[in-house]
């Protein structure tokens, strides 16, 4: 027990060998309903034993999944597509008991996952290999793409279905086995995930979900039978289970934190960047790795921008997401808490506090973890609630003299993950988007996810690895490549040549 909040509470258990895993660790973590403040569940935290059994499980189910014809992979793939778009209000339901995030925007972000069991439908298109002939006399080469083996997935709380879901269709459907390692703070839409494709006729062991902290972590990064580890989380731990996990000879790509800024230029609408501010800056609490954290305003504009958007910050409904709200509550009270600092700490280091969303009125509970709308001016550069990524709906305005100005400090930044523009200039946005540093790029879009047939990732401390999520660069992350190079004897065979091998 990690807390002391009641025992007698449901736990959520593993999924292994296509059926729930009570927990036989006597570990467990309490899962909070963050809408009403109280925890309603524990989830298991795996021990080595468990950690064990998940993989060699899905280690087992490896071979006869690999040797499956890709057509029927495929028609699994597809049963899992209209078994997710006929039920996903259920599972918007447990995402949103457990993360807060309000319903319509859970059933967003499954709508962006189902986007990629849609893109891996189509696999057999990406798996396909290449062909020459007669690269030598009577010898033709040709490559195939094969699955690794087991895969790893490790994921962060605050998309607990798509995030899993950039990952897990193109892994399963290049034929490899996978387990997934939730957040311990909204694990049920693995579980519930887990048991559609049972559902979908995934043969048992094909998708595990290990639920755990630390523990199952490392059990994943240092066991040997894992191939790759796909990770999202903050920067730290990004870094710390890139560092493990390709010291123990995996592929890994791990995503980590954001700092995103918008930047609006002069002639720029303002009435479309502040209703994009809010979209991007409040949307699902800020606790989105796309969220924009910092506006960066080329003066004179930054006096009305402000205003447009506290007008509207006015206007936006803070509540339980079960309700008709606009923004839920923080996942938890430690991290609400956090978030909360930075308004402090802001404000200490010289920052005007515009609108304080510290004890707002609230639809809700008076327990749930909430904090309201915050609008920051003149934050300082200098200033930890500039610098560090704050993960909340605290919205940071700095203002600039020059667009010069502002791309540098975009560029100074240690992340690297999603920026935006604003402006009504197209030689503006086209120089923009080839100086700055950052992974993914808006033109008047606020939220520039790339859909699942284009890659996602940032850079810098944005993303350790190689390899970015889905698209193509999903397809090579769970593949390897071979090479084949082959001769059908005919009478002209050569007769013995040491020689390497050349034209
Ligand atoms: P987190 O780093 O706390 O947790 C992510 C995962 O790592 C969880 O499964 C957790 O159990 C595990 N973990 C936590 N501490 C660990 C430790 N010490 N050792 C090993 N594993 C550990 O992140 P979070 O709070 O769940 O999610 C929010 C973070 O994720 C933010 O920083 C956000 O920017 C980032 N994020 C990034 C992207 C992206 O695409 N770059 C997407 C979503 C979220």
């Amino acid at each position: 027990m990690t807390t002391d909040t009641p025992t007698d509470l449901p736990v959520v258990p593993h999924w292994i060998d296509g059926a729930e895993s009570p927990s036989t660790s006597g570990r467990t973590a309490p899962v909070f309903d963050p809408a009403i403040g109280v925890a309603t569940k524990r989830v298991a935290l795996a021990d080595q034993a468990e950690i064990e059994k998940a993989i060699a499980s899905a280690n087992a189910a490896f071979p006869a999944w690999r040797d499956m014809s890709l057509a029927k992979r495929q028609n699994i793939l597809f049963a899992f597509r209209e078994l997710l778009n006929e039920r996903k209000g259920e599972l918007a339901e447990i995402i949103t008991s457990e993360h807060g995030k309000v319903v319509s925007d859970a059933l967003g972000e499954i709508a962006r996952g189902q986007e990629v069991v849609e893109f891996a439908t189509g696999l057999a298109h990406h798996l396909k290999g290449e062909y020459s002939e007669q690269v030598s006399t009577g010898i033709d080469v040709y490559s195939t793409k094969q699955p690794l083996g087991v895969v790893g997935i490790i994921s962060p709380f605050n998309f607990p279905a798509m995030v899993p879901a950039w990952f897990f269709p193109i892994a399963i459907a290049a034929g490899n086995t996978v387990v997934l390692k939730p957040s311990e703070k909204d694990p049920s839409a693995a579980i519930w995930m887990a048991k559609l494709w049972k559902e979908a006729g995934l043969p048992d062991g094909v998708f595990t979900v290990l639920n755990g902290d630390k523990e199952a972590v490392d059990g994943l990064l240092t066991h040997p039978d894992v191939r790759a580890i796909s990770f999202v989380g903050s920067t730290p731990i990004a870094k710390y289970v890139y560092e493990t996990g390709t010291a123990h000879g995996k592929r890994v790509q791990a995503l980590g934190g954001a700092k995103n800024h918008m930047l609006v230029l002069p002639d720029a609408d303002l009435d479309l960047v502040a209703d994009s501010a809010i979209n991007a800056g409040f949307g699902s609490a800020g606790e989105r790795c796309m969220a924009i954290s910092v506006v960066v305003a080329v003066e004179p504009v930054a006096d009305d921008l402000i205003a447009k958007i506290g007008e509207r910050m006015a206007t936006l409904t803070v509540g339980d997401g079960r309700r008709s709200c606009d923004m839920g509550p923080l996942v938890t009270e430690v991290h609400r808490d956090k978030v909360a600092s930075y308004i402090g700490i802001a404000e200490e280091d010289g920052a005007t506090v515009v609108v304080d969303g510290r004890g707002i009125e609230v639809d809700g509970d008076p327990n749930g973890f909430w904090l309201g709308p915050t609008l920051l001016d003149n934050v300082p550069t200098t200033s930890r609630a500039y610098t560090e990524e704050i993960f909340g709906p605290v919205l940071s305005v700095v203002r600039v003299q020059s667009y010069e100005e502002g791309v540098a400090l975009i560029n100074g930044g240690a992340f690297g993950n999603g920026t935006a523009i604003f402006t009504n200039d197209g030689g503006a946005a086209r120089r923009f988007q080839n100086e700055v540093q950052v992974g993914m790029i808006g033109i008047n879009v606020p939220i520039p996810v790339p859909v699942a047939t284009f890659s996602f990732g940032g850079w810098k401390d944005s993303l350790f690895g190689d390899t970015k999520a889905h698209g193509a660069e999903g397809v090579k992350f769970f593949t390897q490549q071979k090479a084949i190079t082959s001769r059908w004897l005919d009478p002209s065979h050569g007769g013995i040549n040491l020689g390497f091998p050349q034209n």
